[in-house]
């Protein structure tokens, strides 16, 4: 058996393209004394491997030159020199873009009937984000109006969910009429808005007549400063995302800032492992939702670890339809 991996090969300027990868073959690793070697089933795409792939300063060190590139992964034990692993386990790990991987850091996966892959989105970590962002930042009250954007996607679709669970009026934005569709009649979502569509001021203005109590930003940009013009009095933002700018070497600059002022508005940026040592509570609460059928979710699969750039490079243009994922096996 053999060993597959795609390296990051050169840093992109702008858009992400097939060149900055390279694909290659290894000897498969064999595990030290207390790892285990995971034959993967399951690589998560996330839009944070486009900042890895760069090397300006962030939350976390970027990918280096050569390296693997970073993800989260499902996979089976095939070997175990770790007495709490045995072949055949299943396992959340970290061991990116490869079919095989040795590791000490494996998550067991939980006793439960949902499909593995729920484990890398709305049991995972996107799943996560939507739980802690919009509880712990967001603070929403019932009837309250939650305002996402990405809606239809792996933490949008979820952040929508739970505002209506937890009694408040969620009003999603998406691409498209088929995404805004989706969320409105499957999800559960009030309203919809198709930020492409063009008008999004008067669009949000229909959706959201009383205003907007929380804005769950998973993009940036203008349809952040749209949505701040229409944030009420001590309105809550949760800064989660920027995707529309991922791939800019010119940030947008908000002119709508005065709003936090003039609204007394409280902004926070999340990264989703500030609440790691509460992972348990999400889960329990998140897989609670799905058992009874309060909580949908969608994926996009590409097949094969060599279409894992194709599947980013789709991801960060939007061409992804919920949860995106690539079967490796
Ligand atoms: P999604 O499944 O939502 O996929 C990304 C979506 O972003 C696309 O489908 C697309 O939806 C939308 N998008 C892409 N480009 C633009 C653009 N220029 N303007 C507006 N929307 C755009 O991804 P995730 O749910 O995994 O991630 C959503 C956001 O949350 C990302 O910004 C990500 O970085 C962030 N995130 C942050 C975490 C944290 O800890 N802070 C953890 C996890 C995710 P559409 O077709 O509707 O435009």
């Amino acid at each position: 058996m053999q060993n597959k991996r795609v390296l990051l090969a050169s840093r992109p300027s702008g858009w992400v393209s097939e060149a900055n990868f390279r694909i290659e073959e290894a000897p498969l690793p064999q595990p030290e004394p207390g790892e285990v070697l995971v034959k993967n089933l399951w690589l998560s795409l996330d839009p944070y491997m486009r900042g890895r792939m760069s090397d300006a300063k962030s939350y976390v060190k970027g990918v280096e030159l050569g390296e693997v590139m970073v993800g989260q992964t499902v996979g089976e034990v095939i070997a175990s020199r770790n007495e709490k692993f045995r072949e055949g386990d299943k396992v959340l790990t970290q061991l990116g873009w490869q079919l095989y991987g040795t590791t000490k850091e494996a998550m067991r996966m939980p006793e439960s009937s949902a499909p593995l892959s729920c484990y890398l989105g709305v049991l995972g970590m996107p799943g996560m984000t939507a739980y802690f962002g919009l509880k712990e930042i967001g603070q929403p009250k019932a009837g309250e109006t939650v305002v996402v954007s990405a809606a239809s996607g792996a933490v949008g679709s979820v952040v929508g969910q739970l505002a209506k669970i937890w009694g408040a009026r969620a009003v999603g934005i998406a691409g498209g009429a088929a995404k805004c569709g989706y969320v409105r009649d499957e999800l559960g979502f009030d309203a919809c808005i198709d930020y492409k569509a063009g008008n999004l001021a008067a669009a949000l203005k229909e959706a959201c007549a009383s205003g907007v109590d929380v804005y769950f930003d998973n993009v940036g940009g203008e349809i952040l400063d749209t949505v701040l013009a229409r944030t009420n009095l001590f309105g809550r933002v949760i800064v989660c995302g920027t995707i529309s700018d991922y791939n800019s070497s010119d940030p947008y600059r908000v002119r709508n800032w005065r709003a936090i002022l003039v609204n007394r508005l409280r902004v926070r940026g999340m990264i989703v492992f500030d609440w790691k040592e509460r992972y348990g509570e999400a889960l329990a609460a998140l897989a609670g939702y799905l058992g009874q059928g309060r909580l949908k979710y969608r994926e996009s699969v590409v097949e094969g670890l060599e279409n894992a750039p194709r599947g980013l490079i789709a991801l960060l243009k939007g061409e992804n339809f919920g949860k995106q994922l690539v079967k490796l096996s």
